[in-house]
């Protein structure tokens, strides 16, 4: 994959439409649009998926928390988009086999009154997603909980409900899209911002763009804008009009890491109230712990890091909970994101507010999409695809076609097992397992181009992968492979500096680097490391 063949593209091209922002929402819009039939550019101005988007707590899910809100609120609103969200859940497990899964979820029960609670509120939340999950959700009695929990404290617990959502790699399933989106004929670049938007007669018809790695700069001509920018948004919607009044309300999320003895389970937990009011997830991920994760007011201008008090406050909420006490010394990984919520000028607690979207159209003609969340970036491209295509008369445009379309590396991947890839390439079964999970059926094309050995020990990642970044997967730094092709900077920081010279190494050829570049690529990236993602 050439980001220079797609770099002249956009130069040389007249779109029908530009999206601005490479996360899931303007990945998921380019994809939609171009599988329509459109001339699609789109430019992002870091990495795909280096926002929001690579920084979820991995859940496919309608969300318990939102469907207990809306029945305590009696929200229809909040009703219709859980049961939205649990139709895109089945939707995504069905498009991207590979990067998604089931994921049992159990809920610790220590009062007898709230067993019957949580009993019918997960009912109601099987019954809304009408029978899609293979299995329905169930009370587990106090003496199952401790068989098959033994790492949850024991002491006082009553029995607890066990159901079914989602799970998958954000960051992979975001490039995933951006692939999907160019190989449907849409012009998607990383590294490409935004500066400026033009107008002719009062409509935005241009985005001046500048090439973050190059240097250049140019202007992209579209017959609609859409602006997909996350928790940017509003900055964006000021670039052309600088009074547009803030749609946004922007709050902050941590997760830590840690290694899997602390819930070597493969459902994960569900600690059901906290302090403030909400949830805290701890779950299985890419064989090690996740926990998470917490909410903060916070602003789009600074970027959010875990800090101590976040820390803090996962692992008290997840230790009253574990046999076995998490302490900060056990932290292998921490990183923190910023949730783009539609914001309620009435409402100071940004956990209540909905997790809806929002399309809105500037009086320039500039459409923003803002909101959501990552189970439903697909019904938000269709609901902004169709919107563009009426507001901007885009008449080629054909019918949405996203929810059969699979996504890149689900082809072929009935034909691929771990056994395969184990006698061909003589991989053990762990880096086999994770080669298809993260590659789906191009896993055998990823080794082809590359050595099968580790890049760091005790992590399953291997060399072939970094050079299959660059040369298929649009990397253009070290920290776009440590962090987002393969996820080892989210799992174990100290691992991702232990792996970053080969990494470095690596890249180096593939991508043309002197020097200077190297050493800049050394120093950079074991920063961002070090302070956290
Ligand atoms: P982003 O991913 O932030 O993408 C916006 C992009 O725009 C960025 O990459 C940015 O670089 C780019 N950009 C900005 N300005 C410019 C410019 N001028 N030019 C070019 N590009 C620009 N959802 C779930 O469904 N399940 C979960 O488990 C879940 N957990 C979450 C946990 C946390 C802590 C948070 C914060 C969110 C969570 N979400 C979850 C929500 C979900 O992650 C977000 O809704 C989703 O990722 C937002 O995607 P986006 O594309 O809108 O924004």
């Amino acid at each position: 994959m050439e980001r220079e063949r797609l770099l002249q593209r956009l130069k040389a091209e007249r779109f029908d439409l530009l999206v601005i922002g490479g996360g899931a929402t303007g990945c998921g819009i380019a994809l939609d649009a171009a599988a329509r039939g459109l001339q699609v550019a789109l430019v992002e101005r870091e990495d795909f998926g280096s926002g929001t988007s690579s920084r979820s707590t991995k859940l496919i899910h309608g969300g318990v928390r939102y469907l207990e809100m809306a029945v305590k609120r009696l929200d229809r609103v909040q009703f219709h988009l859980v049961s939205d969200a649990l139709r895109e859940r089945s939707i995504l497990l069905r498009i991207a086999p590979h990067l998604t899964s089931w994921l049992p979820l159990f809920t610790p029960l220590y009062r007898a009154w709230d067993i019957p609670y949580y009993w019918a509120g997960l009912k109601l939340y099987d019954a809304l997603a009408r029978g899609a999950s293979p299995a329905p959700s169930r009370y587990v009695s106090s003496r199952e909980a401790r068989t098959r929990f033994p790492r949850v404290r024991p002491n006082g617990l009553r029995g607890g409900v066990l159901y079914l959502d989602g799970q998958f790699d954000d960051a992979r399933m975001n490039v995933a899209l951006a692939l999907t989106a160019i190989a449907h004929g849409a012009a998607a670049a990383n590294y490409v911002e935004v500066v400026g938007l033009a107008q002719r007669d009062g409509r935005a018809v241009s985005a001046e763009v500048r090439d973050c790695l190059g240097g250049s700069t140019w202007e992209i001509e579209a017959r609609a804008i859409v602006n997909a920018t996350g928790p940017w948004s509003d900055q964006v919607r000021r670039m052309e009009q600088a009074g547009a009044r803030p749609l946004l309300q922007v709050s902050s999320g941590a997760h830590l890491v840690v290694d899997q003895t602390f819930w070597p389970s493969k459902a994960g937990l569900l600690i059901p109230r906290t302090e403030d009011g909400r949830v805290v997830f701890v779950l299985p991920w890419l064989g090690h712990t996740l926990i998470g994760t917490t909410e903060e007011q916070a602003s789009p201008d600074l970027a959010p890091t875990a800090g101590a008090e976040a820390i803090d406050y996962l692992l008290r909420h997840a230790n009253q909970y574990l046999t076995h006490q998490v302490r900060p010394t056990d932290v292998k990984a921490s990183w923190a994101g910023l949730r783009p919520l539609v914001g309620d000028p009435g409402k100071s607690d940004t956990a209540g507010l909905a997790r809806d979207h929002v399309i809105v159209e500037s009086s320039g003609g500039m459409i923003t999409i803002a909101g959501g969340k990552w189970t439903t970036y697909r019904k938000m491209a269709q609901d902004t695809v169709d919107f563009a295509v009426r507001r901007a008369a885009l008449e080629t445009a054909g019918p949405c076609r996203t929810s059969f379309l699979e996504l890149t590396g689900a082809e072929g991947l009935a034909q691929s097992s771990a056994d395969l890839l184990g006698s061909r390439f003589g991989l053990d079964p762990a880096a086999a397992k994770h080669l298809l999970r993260a590659y789906g059926g191009r896993a055998v094309q990823v080794l082809e181009q590359g050595s099968s050995a580790r890049l760091t020990p005790g992590h399953p990642v291997v060399e072939a992968e970094v050079v299959w970044a660059a040369r298929q997967e649009l990397a253009q730094t070290a920290l776009d492979v440590l962090a987002r092709r393969t996820r080892l900077a989210f799992v174990d920081h100290a691992a991702a500096r232990a792996a970053l010279p080969r990494v470095i190494e690596l890249l180096a050829p593939e991508l043309g680097w002197d020097k200077a570049r190297r050493d800049r690529e050394m120093r950079e990236t074991a920063e961002v490391v070090e302070r956290g993602l």
